[in-house]
C-alpha cells in the first residue's frame, strides 16, 4: 500500500494522565516526530501575556495564534501546571484553536510517522489517526502525581487540596468547552494508568498501538 503521509498516532487525555510521557516514549519506540500540542496553547498564552492582554481578549490570543512561532516551544517558561491552566483558558476560544490546526496536521503527516498528544488529536484534529489512545487516571492519582512533582522541585506551600481542586478545574473547563472538548473518540483505546507506573504504562500503550496497526496491516 503505498501512503502519501506518515503514520498518525493520536494519544489524548487529562493533565497529569501520563499521556506526554507516553508519547515521547512510544514515538522514541518507533522512530517517530514527537509533538505535544498543549505546548502550543502554553505559547499563545505566554505571548498574550508579555504583550501586556488578558487571557480573555479574544483579538490578542488570535492574532497570537496566528502569528505563533514554533520555534520558541522549547521554553522553560511553558512547562509547569500555572502555564497550562493559563492555556486552557486561551484554548476555549474556536479562532485559536482554528489557527493552530494547520500547523498539527501538517506535524502529523511527517513522514515515517509522528505522535501527537492533547485534547482533541483523535476526534478533531487527526480523526483518521492509525492509532488512538485515551489516557487518564483518577482525578486524586494525577492530583497526587503532580503534588509529588511540586514537592520535589522544593515546592512546600501548595496542599494537596489546592492542586486536586487545580486539577478538576482544569478538567471542567478542557471537557465542558463547546468547541473541541476533551473526550475520547469512539475508536479510541481507553488506556486507565491510574494502578500503572511509568514502564507498565508504556508497555501497554505500546502493545495497544501494535494491535491497532497489526489490525489495519491484515485489513
Ligand atoms: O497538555 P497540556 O497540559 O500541556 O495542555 C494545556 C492546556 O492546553 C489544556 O488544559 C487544554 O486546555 C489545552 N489543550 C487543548 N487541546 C490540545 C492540547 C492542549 O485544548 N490538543
Amino acid at each position: 500500500m503505498s501512503r502519501m503521509r506518515g503514520m498518525i498516532i493520536a494519544i489524548d487525555g487529562p493533565a497529569a494522565s501520563g499521556k506526554g510521557t507516553i508519547a515521547k516514549l512510544v514515538a522514541e519506540h518507533f522512530g517517530f516526530h514527537c509533538l505535544d500540542t498543549g505546548l502550543l496553547y502554553r505559547a499563545v498564552a505566554r505571548d498574550v501575556e508579555r504583550a501586556g492582554f488578558r487571557l480573555e481578549d479574544t483579538w490578542a490570543a488570535v492574532s497570537y495564534a496566528r502569528g505563533l512561532d514554533a520555534a520558541t516551544l522549547d521554553d522553560p517558561a511553558l512547562r509547569g501546571a500555572e502555564a497550562g491552566d493559563r492555556a486552557s483558558v486561551v484554548a476555549k476560544i474556536p479562532e485559536v484553536r482554528r489557527a493552530l490546526l494547520k500547523y498539527q496536521r501538517a506535524f502529523a503527516e511527517r513522514p515515517p510517522g509522528a505522535v501527537l498528544d492533547g485534547r482533541d488529536i483523535g476526534t478533531v484534529v487527526c480523526p483518521d489517526a492509525d492509532a488512538k489512545l485515551f489516557v487518564t487516571a483518577t482525578a486524586e492519582v494525577r492530583a497526587e502525581r503532580r503534588f509529588s512533582e511540586l514537592r520535589a522541585r522544593g515546592d512546600t506551600t501548595t496542599g494537596y487540596a489546592a492542586v486536586l481542586a487545580a486539577i478538576r478545574e482544569r478538567d471542567a473547563r478542557d471537557s465542558g468547552r463547546a468547541d473541541a472538548p476533551m473526550k475520547m473518540a469512539a475508536d479510541a483505546d481507553l488506556l486507565d494508568t491510574t494502578q500503572l507506573g511509568i514502564e507498565a504504562a508504556f508497555d501497554a500503550a505500546v502493545g495497544l498501538i501494535k494491535r491497532k496497526i497489526g489490525q489495519q496491516g491484515a485489513a
